[in-house]
């Protein structure tokens, strides 16, 4: 008998993990509550130990024809003026791409075994959890009875307040609200073209990247000690980052509605334990480390490529959800504590710490310098190859396929 698993969430952990199981020949139902794939964008960093998952998994080529290269990163004074700039391949230590998060999704939902079920529109709404099983109550009242459930389902995790309880208890709010939002305006594009620019100012920044379509990719951070969202996203960001300068004006002329713009707290998500019985938490859901961090994206795939090589090696469901976070927790713990400290470096909140965090980058093109940069920026260099090997098994490689999912 194959292992019915049903993850709850179709963003960037949960596809990764419906290829992985179906491939090893798992039954897979994947629920996504919007109705159909987010088009919301911002650029992600994408390296580290998610994109050894990619590759194991044969989707580097299809990452690399989305990907973009950008080797510099300039900080941006209120003229236009580059005052300080990064070579990006400073702190990811190796192999760097960047992608619009709606693209890795779409490389990951275009690449799905043909068996995966995967349902827009279909939010989960209840779990209910039984000693040989769990079943997921859908809003239209559907319930899927499944050997093991994820909760996929990202930093504001549904299955996780259900199963685990209210968000207030593992949310930590680092202090930030961030937004991103994509436009078209060419004098934009042309200021921003080649590399990543981000305006060097006190506690607000605008980051740009001029997009192959001609668009403008644009994310913002400033600084709010209050958790609460707005209630119009716009009418904030053009508030919060009047009178910052150089192209900032223009962005938010161009600001979309607030349906086309992502925003969010930037928050942590900690949790005693990521499993309950035959239900268990990946990615943002489980341990989100916030775009501080600049690796929740390849924490969610390298995760999932865990979570699935678990499942498919160790003898019993709860066992693998043991072992997968035994082997993983101690890596992202370490992420996230770094991303905590990096606060400060990420959003300077005085003109002396500008001046250091300018200095710091022009510095990054000192070798001895370049590698702790890369250590205070990202973290230790752990690859997903030595957690496998420190769990016994083979090196990473072309997913077999092969391996049919049993349940204990
Ligand atoms: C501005 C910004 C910049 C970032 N930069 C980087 C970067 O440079 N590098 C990097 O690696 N990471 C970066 N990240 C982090 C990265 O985007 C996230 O860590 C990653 O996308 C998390 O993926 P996920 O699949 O775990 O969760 P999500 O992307 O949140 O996906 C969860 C999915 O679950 C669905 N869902 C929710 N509730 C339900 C429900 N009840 N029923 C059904 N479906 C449901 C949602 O609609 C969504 O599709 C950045 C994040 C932000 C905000």
């Amino acid at each position: 008998m194959t292992v019915r698993t049903v993850i709850c969430g179709a963003g960037i952990s949960g596809l990764a993990l419906a290829h992985r199981l179906a491939a090893e020949g798992g039954e897979v139902v994947l629920v996504e509550r919007a109705p159909g794939r987010r088009p919301q964008g911002y650029m992600i960093d994408f390296f580290g130990p998610g994109l050894e998952a990619v590759e194991a998994m044969g989707l580097l080529p299809a990452f690399e024809r989305a990907a973009y290269h950008y080797e510099e990163g300039h900080l941006v004074g209120a003229d236009g003026r580059p005052r300080a700039t990064v070579l990006t391949k400073s702190f990811a230590r190796g192999r760097l791409m960047s992608m619009m998060r709606p693209d890795i999704e779409a490389v990951l939902a275009e690449h799905l075994p043909a068996e995966v079920e995967l349902h827009y529109d279909t939010a989960l709404t209840g779990v209910t959890e039984r000693p040989d099983g769990v079943s997921a109550t859908l809003a239209d009242g559907t319930v899927l009875d499944a050997d093991l459930l994820v909760g996929a389902d990202g930093i504001h995790s549904t299955v996780r307040r259900l199963v685990f309880g209210p968000e207030e208890r593992y949310l930590r709010h680092l202090g930030l609200h961030t937004a991103a939002f994509t436009f078209d305006a060419p004098d934009v594009h042309a200021a921003t073209e080649h590399a990543f620019r981000l305006t060097d100012s006190v506690d607000r920044q605008m980051g740009f990247y001029a997009l192959r379509d001609g668009r403008v990719a644009a994310f913002t951070v400033h600084r709010s000690a209050d958790p609460a969202l707005p209630g119009d996203p716009r009418a904030e960001i053009r508030r919060a980052y009047a009178g910052l300068g150089w192209v900032t004006p223009r962005a938010l002329e161009q600001c979309p509605p607030a349906e086309e713009i992502y925003y969010d707290q930037v928050a942590q998500i900690e949790l005693p334990r990521w499993s309950s019985g035959r239900v268990v938490l990946l990615g943002d859901a489980a341990y989100a480390v916030s775009l501080i961090a600049g690796q929740g994206a390849s924490l969610g795939i390298a995760g999932a490529y865990l979570l699935a090589d678990r499942l498919v090696r160790v003898p019993s469901i709860e066992a693998a959800f043991a072992d997968f976070e035994r082997l993983w927790r101690p890596v992202v713990a370490e992420r996230q504590r770094n991303a905590r400290s990096l606060a400060r470096w990420f959003l300077p909140a005085t003109p002396a710490d500008l001046r250091i965090r300018r200095l710091m980058l022009r510095l990054s093109r000192v070798p001895f310098v370049m590698d702790r940069l890369a250590t205070l920026l990202t973290g230790k260099d752990v690859t997903l190859a030595d957690v496998l090997r420190r769990a016994g098994d083979r090196p990473l490689g072309p997913v077999s396929g092969s391996v049919p999912l049993t349940p204990a």
